[in-house]
């Protein structure tokens, strides 16, 4: 049982984090908070504390995002329905419709738990993921309820740990990364990481803590020379360090197949100030005080990421030859980066699509943007059997590197990296892509499945009597494309 101490601060902590919702939304929280307590009072956690922490934890974790309060009351009551007597009428009577709706869809994911073949896995995300698409926020208290089971992860068996992780970094982070929560993608690879590979963590680990000492004090000069320069303008900028998170290494490791003495960019330099035209100001600045790495320099504040992310990019080599991968970004752009879809909170449910408000902004169709994509994914993904096909889409959807192509009118068109012209056809137009004969990328004739580069203009040649045929599935990535082909096939009994 809890001693009278720990429940005050706990509640305490909540109230402090809440601090953003009005006196009236907070009362709901009280409540949540009393009823929760009482439900659970019995109950302990694998690591021995009250059941109630976990609740606290989980509508902290979304406090941090500055959620609406009715996703926080539902963080509360999230494991009510599952693990206590208390039930659905009760419920409804006590805190209304929309709470107890993101309840059942929490508990509802709890379902869809892991399984070690990876084809039933796949089914089951694919599943949990048509069960939530109303209502987005019902994803983003799972990831919060996820985190802080991570956290809390060595109290499990083993093979739980294993099996938890593995979901952890195959389905909930890359989520977290598609709806740009930036900071707990990072943490739950991590913890995830420490489980699967435990060598490779700690070795990383030593490594990454030695390397630490040094870079601050290269950080820190660098950050001076940068203050002296700008202190002739009246442009205001603060330095944040940027570390790269442990898996993010080894994965670079991995993929470039190197050690770690080889990897350079463990530290960032993030410029965060006010306007995007400062974000320039000091771009030409750091041009002109430091060289350069040819090539290294990205404009995501004119062509944002997939999942909205906007800064200025590039590397520059700075005294003693020290490399530094350097963002630029106004505040705004840093909040969305770290915390993604929940920054600029204007809940609105996916499935209601078209009720916007005549106040829409810049913001809000930032948001709109990334939760569309979702309805898309999923969208696609009705007509899938095959969940082999549902786990690589997925991946594809979430990897966020991407190539930017042109239309010849000069739109842009985002694609997954590895996009081919057909992908490019279907993301154009379902009509297209389903009679694409060939294209030109810079004036060039290809054939359809040709890789994309950023940069690159691609113009679709079409014939009325040309038809997908089935070896298009082996070079369409984009969920889009493959779904339309796929159904196209499906009609026309192929
Ligand atoms: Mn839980």
């Amino acid at each position: 049982m809890e001693t009278p101490d720990l429940i005050e601060s706990l509640r305490k902590d909540l109230k402090q984090s809440l601090a953003y919702l009005s006196r009236e939304d907070y009362s709901l929280i009280e409540k949540a908070y009393e009823y929760a307590s009482y439900a659970h009072s019995y109950q302990t956690r694998d690591s021995g504390e009250p059941y109630l922490v976990h609740c606290v934890s989980v509508a902290k974790n979304l406090a941090e995002l500055k959620i609406d309060h009715a996703s926080v009351a539902a963080a509360l009551l999230h494991d009510i329905l599952e693990d206590t007597l208390v039930t659905e009428q009760e419920l409804v009577k006590e805190f209304g419709e929309e709470v107890v709706s993101l309840v059942k869809g929490v508990t509802k994911l709890n379902k869809y738990q892991f399984h070690d073949n990876i084809t039933e896995q796949a089914e089951n995300w694919r599943k949990m993921l048509l069960a939530v698409v109303k209502d987005i926020r019902i994803i983003i208290i799972k990831l919060a309820d996820r985190l802080h089971n991570m956290r809390t992860i060595k109290f499990l068996t083993p093979d739980r740990q294993k099996n938890v992780s593995q979901e952890s970094i195959t389905l909930y982070a890359p989520f977290a990364h598609r709806l740009g929560i930036y900071k707990w993608k990072s943490e739950l690879e991590d913890w995830a990481f420490e489980v699967l590979h435990p060598s490779q963590y700690n070795a990383i680990k030593t490594q990454w803590q030695k390397r630490a000492e040094s870079n601050t004090q290269n950080l820190k000069d660098i950050e001076e020379q940068l203050k002296e320069k700008l202190a002739g303008t009246d442009m205001q900028f603060r330095i944040s360090a940027r570390p790269k998170n442990l898996y993010g290494i080894y994965k670079k490791m991995e993929r470039q197949n190197k050690p770690f003495s080889a990897i350079e960019d463990l530290f960032g330099l993030r410029i965060i100030t006010d306007t995007v035209e400062n974000c320039y100001g000091i771009l030409s600045i750091i041009n002109s005080s430091f060289k350069p790495v040819e090539g290294s320099f990205t404009d995501y504040i004119n062509m944002p990421k997939s999942n909205m992310y906007q800064s200025l990019h590039m590397t520059i080599i700075a005294d003693k030859g020290i490399v530094v991968e350097t963002q630029i970004r106004t505040e705004e752009m840093h909040q969305r980066a770290e915390y993604g879809v929940a920054a600029h909170w204007r809940y609105k449910k996916i499935a209601e699509g078209g009720g916007k408000t005549d106040k829409e902004d810049n913001k809000d169709s930032l948001t709109e943007d990334r939760l569309d994509w979702l309805k898309k994914f999923i969208e696609w993904q009705r007509d899938t059997t095959d969940s082999g096909e549902f786990l690589t889409s997925l991946k594809t959807e979430c990897d966020f590197e991407q190539v930017f192509v042109f239309t010849p009118k000069k739109k842009v068109i985002k694609l997954p990296y590895g996009a081919t012209a057909l992908d490019f056809a279907y993301a154009v137009h379902s009509g297209i892509g389903d009679t694409c004969m060939g294209a030109k990328v810079n004036n060039k004739m290809v054939p359809i499945d040709t890789k994309l580069k950023t940069g690159d203009v691609c113009e679709i040649l079409v014939r009325k009597n040309i038809r997908p045929s089935k070896n298009w599935l082996e070079f369409a990535i984009t969920a889009q494309a493959r779904s339309k082909i796929r159904k196209y096939l499906k009609e026309h009994g192929k």
